[in-house]
């Protein structure tokens, strides 16, 4: 078993949940995964590999997980939310591209300090933070551009 579904099952022990075959494949899809995705993305994975495991329980997991702060839900869009792996995973912010959906990840200390000392100058107690910014991503614009030529 890798670190990180050990880590899980103990996890799961001290919290009184069961690690289901659902959960545990779910987990390792995500685990192997490591980037942005949608409760449907989740879906049509369980559909094509046959596993077994149907649209409610994915949802329900998906709730599970991000009640006990496993994974995170991000709010990109306005039809569809996205979640993605937050246990080891450092702050991060999110450039979102509106046309092909794209979702990019930065990090950036001085941002970081700069929020920091905007919290503290208001004697607010920060918990976390999530700055996203909406535009086209590179590939996008390069697209538009050629399509303005023709
Ligand atoms: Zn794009
Ligand atoms: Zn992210």
């Amino acid at each position: 078993m890798s670190e990180i579904m050990s880590f899980f099952r103990s996890y799961f022990a001290r919290n009184n949940l069961r690690l289901t075959r659902p959960r545990v494949l779910i987990l390792e899809w995500i685990t192997q995964r490591r980037d942005h995705f949608t409760a449907e993305d989740l879906v049509r994975w369980a559909i094509l590999n046959r596993v077994g495991i149907s649209r409610a329980t994915i949802y329900r997991t998906l709730s599970l997980l991000t009640k006990y702060k496993l994974i995170a839900r991000r709010d990109f869009s306005s039809t569809h939310s996205h979640y993605e792996l937050i246990f080891n995973n450092k702050d991060h912010e999110h450039m979102i591209c509106l046309e092909c959906d794209r979702i990019y990840e930065f990090q950036n200390d001085e941002i970081e300090r700069l929020l920091l000392r905007e919290a503290q100058r208001r004697r607010f107690q920060s918990h976390f933070h999530n700055i996203k910014i909406y535009g086209l991503c590179h590939d996008c614009q390069n697209k538009r551009e050629v399509d303005f030529s023709n």
